[in-house]
């Protein structure tokens, strides 16, 4: 993961196009999200990200200072459109979470797994076979960078 078709970069931008993301490496991994906090924070009802090492990440222009509301969650948003760009998390050192929605190539980047399963809305129904962990899932997410 993600296919080996998959062509460096992997690129972003948000829904206004003022900001862009640049990715260098392939992500580390991919989770669904079912926390109340990615519900409003993306506005869907299941939030999907790729993880990547923060030091792939590049953005035009830099991200700012960010949001949190939860310590040791940020989360970044486009200050033009809103869109959401990204989210670091504390429990999950040296990642940064990218919104599947807004990346070119999330055709290729298939989650992994879900994350705060047990806080799934009680009419979404998904057919996968993926691991679900009830809560915040860092261990399986910490661990995915000696997967790749
Ligand atoms: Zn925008
Ligand atoms: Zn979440």
């Amino acid at each position: 993961m993600p296919s080996e078709a998959a062509q460096l970069p992997f690129t972003a931008r948000c829904y206004c196009g003022a900001s862009r993301l640049r990715l260098s490496q392939a992500p580390l991994t991919a989770a669904f999200c079912h926390c109340r906090d990615c519900r409003r924070w993306t506005g869907a009802p299941i939030g999907a990200f790729a993880a990547f090492d923060d030091a792939a990440l590049s953005v035009d222009p830099p991200l700012g200072a960010g949001v949190s509301l939860t310590p040791g969650v940020r989360r970044w948003n486009c200050p033009t459109c809103g869109s959401p760009l990204a989210a670091r998390f504390d429990y999950l050192p040296d990642q940064v979470y990218i919104p599947l929605g807004i990346l070119d190539q999330a055709d290729q980047i298939a989650p992994q797994s879900h994350s705060h399963a047990a806080a799934a809305l009680p009419w979404l129904h998904l057919s996968d076979t993926l691991p679900r962990d009830a809560s915040s899932a860092r261990e399986r997410l910490n661990a995915s960078r000696k997967d790749f």
